[in-house]
């Protein structure tokens, strides 16, 4: 092998930056070209495609975001996308590629193995919501990203004795919320995994008031409802002043955090190691701090598990 290919896909995470870094300077130290594909799958089909050299990633590993860019393209699900991408892959002689991107990602990353070129996936998405890795590269910098306005909400909320309501991402997991409450010492943590009692929450409100509490911060993750929904089901129970805060796509950006960039340059090294030795259809992913390897299908097979232990320890801690 002597052409690699690298490109993210999906949603943006910080981190990504780094991944690129080191999966070209890692394949480059090893002696093999690297070609950048813009714009994920649609670049791939377009033959948006460049070679890169050792200075293409310089002074770009504290950047958040994707220089290579990242794009929705459904087209690739289908048989004809697939094989207009491997044309361009032919064109440019790239024998391998590693893509960075979510679960959707990891699909077009199977269909190319499947097709004869052995792609490896990182998985790069804030939302922490992949199976076989106890983080995704991204999510250590949303959480701080979150906790910087948590502690920023909450010198407001003291000062009128508010509750607020801060919506974090996450759709079907909570890792976001678990994370950032506890480290933000939320009084209630919603996330699509628990089921909740908005007069239990209410009445918790109620017994710090009457303690003299003068803050209350709830962190729900989008998935479960909207949080002017959450805060208008609130009111039905007493009124706490309750306002809303929904943090959005600030989540997605800002320099990676040391962690991210670290378990970025490992997974992305790691992933050229793979490619190496021949292999192919393997995301990679970090278990009790170690870089491992699964088959893609078995990902798909398996469920993403947020560390719940942080929900109740939370309830045990902030009330
Ligand atoms: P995130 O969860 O962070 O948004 P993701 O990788 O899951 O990231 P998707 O939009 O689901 O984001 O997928 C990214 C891209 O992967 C799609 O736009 C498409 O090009 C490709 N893709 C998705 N599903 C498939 C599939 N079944 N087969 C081939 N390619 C696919």
């Amino acid at each position: 092998m002597k052409r690699i290919g690298i490109l993210t896909s999906g949603g943006d995470a910080p981190g990504m930056n780094a991944a690129i870094r080191a999966i070209t300077r890692k394949a480059i130290h090893e002696g093999l070209e690297v070609y950048g594909i813009n714009y994920g799958y649609a670049g791939l089909v377009a033959g948006d495609i460049f070679r890169m050299d050792e200075s293409t990633v310089g002074d770009k590993i504290q950047h958040g975001g994707t220089f290579l860019y990242s794009a929705r393209y459904p087209e690739f699900a289908q048989v004809e996308g697939q094989l207009k991408g491997i044309e361009q892959l032919n064109k440019f002689g790239i024998e391998a590629l590693v893509v960075i991107g979510g679960d959707g990602s990891y699909h077009g990353a199977l269909r190319l193995t499947e097709h004869g070129y052995n792609t490896i996936g990182l998985p790069g998405t804030i939302d922490n919501d992949i199976p076989y890795t106890d983080f995704t590269i991204g999510f250590d910098t949303a959480v701080n990203t979150v906790l910087e306005s948590v502690d920023r909400i909450r010198d407001t909320a003291t000062s009128h004795e508010r509750t607020f309501v801060i919506e974090v991402m996450g759709r079907g997991a909570g890792d976001i919320a678990l994370w950032s409450g506890v480290a933000g010492g939320a009084e209630a943590v919603i996330v699509p995994e628990k089921d909740f009692s908005m007069r239990k929450i209410a009445d918790k409100i109620r017994a710090g008031r009457n303690r003299g509490k003068k803050h209350s911060l709830i962190i729900l993750a989008e998935g479960v409802m909207h949080a002017d929904e959450f805060a208008k089901e609130l009111g039905e129970y007493g009124d706490f002043h309750t306002r809303v805060t929904v943090l959005g796509h600030v989540q997605r950006g800002g320099s990676p955090t040391a962690r991210d960039r670290v378990i970025a340059s490992q997974m992305g090294a790691y992933a050229v190691d793979l490619l190496q030795q021949g292999k192919g259809g393997l995301a990679v992913g970090i278990e009790n701090n170690k870089i491992v390897s699964h088959d893609i299908l078995d990902l798909f097979d398996a469920k993403h598990h947020a560390e719940l232990s942080l929900f109740d320890l939370n309830n045990s801690i902030s009330y």
